[in-house]
C-alpha cells in the first residue's frame, strides 16, 4: 500500500496584517487577518492571494495585447485580395528602378511612407502602364507600414493595412452571388476596406472592363466604393489604375473619385513599360 501523503499543516505566526477593510454602517472597518508561516516567511495569506491575482490579470492583460497586437498585423495577409501571389513579395527593396520615372516614382512612394509613419493623413492616385509596378510599390508600401510599427505599446496604435484587388474583389462578389458565400458581403466588404488605417484600391475601373462583367456585381462594386470613400476621409487610401481619367469618370460617382484624388498626389507612369514581362528569356 502506498502511504497518502497529507497536506501539511498550516503554521500560524502570532502577526496580523492590518491592511484588510470591509465596509459596515458606511464605515471601513479593519478585518485583521492571522498570518502564516511558508518556507520560513512570515506572510498574509489574503495579501499573497492579492498579489498573485494581480499578477495573473497583468500577465492575461499583456497577453490580450499581443494577440491585438498581432490579430492587426495579420489583417493584411489574412484579408488582402491580390491578383497574384508574386506581389506578397513585393518590397521596396526589389522594385528594380532604372528609369528617371522609376527612380522619381519610388522616392515619392518612400516620401509617403514617411509621411504617413508621422501619421499624417494623404491620398495618393498611381496611374500609367499595366505592369508598370504600381500594385509592387503599393503593397510594399503597405508591408514597410506593416512591418514599421510592430512594437507599439498599444495594441489600438498598430496600424492596420489592406490590399484589395477590384477586380478579384468583384469575382469574389459574383461567386458569392452564386454560392450564398456570406462573407463577401456589402456590409461586411464596407466594415472592412473603411475600417483599416492604410487601405490599397489595386486597379480601379479593371473589374467594369471584364467582357463577362456582370451588371449587378459591378454595381455593387461601385456602392461599396462610395460608401468606402465617404467613410475614409480622415484614413489614407492608395489607388492604382490603367484607365484614362474621363473613362473613370464614365464609371464611379465622381463625388468618390474626387474622395480619393484629395491632395492631387499623382504618381504617374508613362514611360515605364511592362516589367512583369522583362525577365522572361525571349
Ligand atoms: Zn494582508
Amino acid at each position: 500500500m502506498e502511504k497518502i501523503q497529507m497536506p501539511k499543516g498550516l503554521t500560524y505566526h502570532s502577526d496580523e496584517c492590518l491592511k484588510h477593510t470591509y465596509i459596515k454602517g458606511g464605515q471601513e472597518i479593519v478585518k485583521p487577518v492571522q498570518k502564516i508561516v511558508v518556507g520560513g516567511k512570515v506572510v498574509c495569506p489574503r495579501c499573497h492571494v492579492e498579489a498573485q491575482t494581480k499578477e495573473l490579470q497583468q500577465f492575461e492583460s499583456e497577453r490580450a495585447e499581443r494577440i491585438e497586437k498581432l490579430r492587426r498585423y495579420n489583417v493584411l495577409y489574412r484579408e488582402s485580395l491580390v491578383p497574384d501571389k508574386t506581389i506578397l513579395t513585393a518590397t521596396f527593396e526589389n522594385y528594380t528602378a532604372v528609369e528617371r520615372e522609376e527612380i522619381e516614382n519610388k522616392q515619392m512612394m518612400l516620401e509617403f511612407r514617411d509621411r504617413l509613419r508621422k501619421g499624417e493623413q494623404l491620398n495618393a492616385i498611381l496611374q500609367g502602364n499595366p505592369g508598370a509596378g504600381k500594385s509592387h510599390l503599393c503593397y510594399a508600401l503597405l508591408q514597410d507600414l506593416n512591418n514599421y510599427d510592430c512594437d507599439v505599446e498599444n495594441p489600438a496604435d498598430k496600424k492596420t493595412c489592406l490590399f484589395i484587388n477590384l477586380e478579384v474583389l468583384m469575382r469574389k462578389i459574383k461567386s458569392s452571388f452564386k454560392n450564398n458565400d456570406t462573407q463577401y458581403t456589402e456590409d461586411y466588404l464596407v466594415e472592412l476596406l473603411t475600417n483599416v488605417d492604410y487601405l490599397v484600391l489595386d486597379d480601379l475601373g479593371a473589374e467594369t472592363g471584364a467582357i463577362d462583367t456582370d451588371k449587378a456585381a459591378s454595381n455593387f462594386v461601385q456602392r461599396i466604393i462610395y460608401a468606402v470613400t465617404n467613410g475614409r476621409q480622415d484614413k489614407s487610401t492608395f489607388t492604382t489604375f490603367n484607365l484614362a481619367g474621363d473613362k473613370l469618370k464614365e464609371t464611379y460617382d465622381a463625388k468618390a473619385l474626387s474622395r480619393l484624388m484629395k491632395g492631387r498626389n499623382f504618381v504617374v507612369f508613362n514611360e515605364t513599360s511592362d516589367k512583369r514581362f522583362e525577365d522572361l528569356p525571349f
